[in-house]
């Protein structure tokens, strides 16, 4: 019986190697909330292949951010919710970010 993995694996596109790393990570924050008011901010990779040196970017994880907290999405579906009431003050960072730019 095959084991099922926990996780989706980052594997190399171009030669299928899953001896892979990630060097270097950032974050693309969604403009709009979703329906239930919440901002996504997305964590994009740089991965690389060890194996023939490949580079290629991947989403690493989702976090959603709202009233009730921070809801981590990982590879493979894995939910997380963090915070809850401890993190408000994270939440109004990012929003006003965001006013900060409609500014412009
Ligand atoms: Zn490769």
């Amino acid at each position: 019986m095959p084991r099922r993995r926990r996780e989706k694996e980052l594997v190399c596109p171009k030669c299928g190697s899953r001896d892979v790393e990630v060097v270097r990570t950032w974050q693309l924050v969604s403009p709009f909330p979703d329906k239930y008011g919440r901002i996504t901010v997305t964590v994009m990779g740089m991965v690389e292949c060890r194996s023939c040196g490949y580079r290629w970017r991947a989403t690493i994880s989702k976090l959603k951010i709202g009233e009730k907290g921070v809801e981590v999405e990982g590879r493979g579906g894995k939910k997380k919710v963090l915070g809850g009431e401890e993190k408000p003050r994270r939440v109004k960072e990012i929003v006003l970010d965001l006013e900060d730019l409609e500014e412009e």
